[in-house]
């Protein structure tokens, strides 16, 4: 019978996995993950996303040992470990989720070309996207506008997703593994414990999360989303970054509700979310095209703008000690609880680089140490759109006015209490600019500016003249 190693990447699911799902029509399935040293310095810069992926490792392989399977565990080389796995099962195919990150692209074909050229058989599968990530417009070239780019989704189809196979067929043998536990230890953070309290990573959370949004948040999802305070997002960033979820599985199942619903903001409320899962293929569709967005601004005139923010801003900015109380509300949640809601992340990185004039750069590796969703297609996407660097964005000139952000979408001041709870007893407007307060309102909120809260970090009107002037040096170039 035919003998298929698995290789599981950033896919720890048995729902819809392409790859799991040909090899047990075919035979006997091998389920490896590779601890490489690719991955050691991959998760050595995600600190955050490494706690999910050894809790994902965990449930994927008691998912596995529901169907008799187990996951083996290698440290080392990739091509190496795989064909000692190989060697050691007598397995002649390895087969794969394609990955999409530039790096990773290139080691894959490499390791499929050397694994091929001895003889053993590759095959790959597209597995983390609702389309391939390489669609071109009717010129030949990529789409640079999310709308012309949507519109073309539109006209393809989705793949139909894969149940879990029914039968899956492990090897009979003992083979040499890691525990889980070695990369548990390392896995280990001192501020990382407290992840527990917000999530569980893994297979079974993610569908019974997309099921309970499904039956109600996305419904108002539409018109709620932007609402800081409201928790009408669905949350499984960090369950589409690991893979726990399958986004095609996703995007079937709410087209089915679309289909059942009959009301029409309802039916706006879904077509907006699936707009959102469309924007995460775009930012592979860039990913793929511009290898670079990851470093470098798609808009070239930006790598010659005149940064200019300090170290010790920096800092105040990713501890959440600006004195604007949403930014360091947004801040704050992060290093707590490993996300942030998206307009929060608009707002908190719209201040790094225009208020603060700190290249998006330094927000962009913040927010990849300490996401739990930390994706670099998303994530290189989010900083050149707040920044105004990268393709189809928000224009440089537009600055986000933290305040105004703050009275319209965290109005009564909900999530700033929770964040920054020195200011949880200012009553609104004060809340949202606790500077401007009377002295006695100050008094009877127990709070000194300066003592137990910050000033400004820097004057908004101020702040703004001098990020459109710093924008006039490039404007032209
Ligand atoms: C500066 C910046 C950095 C970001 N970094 C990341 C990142 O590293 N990883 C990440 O997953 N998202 C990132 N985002 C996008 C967005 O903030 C998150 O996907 C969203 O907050 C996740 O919450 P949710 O799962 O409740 O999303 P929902 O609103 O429920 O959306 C469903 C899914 O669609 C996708 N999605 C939603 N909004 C976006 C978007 N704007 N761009 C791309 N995909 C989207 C996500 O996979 C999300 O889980 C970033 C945004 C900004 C502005």
């Amino acid at each position: 019978m035919k003998r298929t190693i698995i290789w599981f990447r950033k896919d720890f699911r048995l729902h819809d996995h392409p790859a799991l799902w040909e090899a047990a029509k075919e035979g006997i399935v091998i389920p490896v993950y590779i601890w490489s040293d690719e991955e050691k310095l991959s998760y050595s810069k995600s600190e955050a996303s490494f706690w999910w992926l050894y809790h994902s490792l965990a449930s994927l392989d008691k998912g596995l040992q529901t169907h008799g399977l187990k996951l083996f565990i290698k440290d080392g080389d990739e091509f190496d470990a795989l064909l000692e796995v190989m060697e050691e099962a007598d397995a002649g195919a390895v087969y794969f989720n394609e990955r999409y990150e530039p790096d990773e692209r290139k080691k894959d074909s490499r390791i499929a070309a050397q694994l091929e050229s001895i003889g053993k058989e590759v095959q790959t599968f597209h597995g983390h996207l609702l389309f391939t990530p390489d669609l071109l417009n009717k010129q030949g070239e990529p789409y640079k506008v999310f709308t012309s780019y949507w519109k073309r989704c539109m006209q393809e189809v989705v793949a139909q997703p894969f149940p879990v196979p029914e039968k899956m067929q492990g090897i009979d043998r003992e083979l040499q593994t890691l525990p889980i536990d070695h990369i548990r230890t390392l896995a280990e953070r001192p501020w990382n414990e407290k992840f527990h309290q917000y999530w569980e990573p893994g297979e079974q959370v993610a569908i019974g999360k997309w099921e309970q949004f499904s039956d109600d948040g996305i419904f108002y999802y539409g018109t709620e989303r932007d609402l800081i305070s409201s928790g009408s997002s669905s949350e499984l960033s960090p369950y589409l970054a690991a893979g726990n979820i399958s986004v095609k599985a996703i995007w079937y199942s709410a087209k089915r509700v679309y289909e059942e619903t009959t009301e029409m903001t309802a039916r706006q409320s879904i077509n907006s979310f699936l707009k959102q899962l469309i924007w995460r293929d775009f930012a592979y569709h860039q990913l793929i095209h511009y290898p670079d967005i990851i470093r470098l601004p798609l808009r070239k005139q930006f790598a010659e703008f005149p940064w200019k923010g300090s170290n010790e801003q920096l800092t105040k900015w990713k501890v959440g000690q600006t004195g604007y109380p949403l930014v360091d509300a947004g801040m704050r949640e992060l290093w707590e609880t490993g996300v942030m809601h998206n307009r929060v992340r608009m707002v908190t990185a719209s201040f790094l680089v225009k208020h603060l004039l700190i290249p998006w750069g330094k927000g962009y590796s913040w927010f990849e140490k300490t996401l739990l969703d930390f994706d670099t297609a998303n994530n290189a996407m989010g900083w050149q759109w707040v920044t105004g660097c990268g393709i189809d964005c928000a224009p440089y000139f537009r600055i986000f006015n933290p305040f105004l952000q703050s009275e319209k979408f965290d109005p009564d001041g909900t999530y700033i209490r929770k964040w920054v709870p020195e200011l949880s007893r200012l009553p609104v407007p004060y809340i949202h600019r606790p500077w401007e307060a009377p002295a006695k309102v100050l008094e009877d909120a127990d709070i000194q500016i300066g003592v137990t809260y910050p000033p400004p970090i820097v004057d908004h009107a101020a702040a703004r003249k001098r990020a459109l002037l710093a924008y006039q040096e490039v404007k032209g170039k």
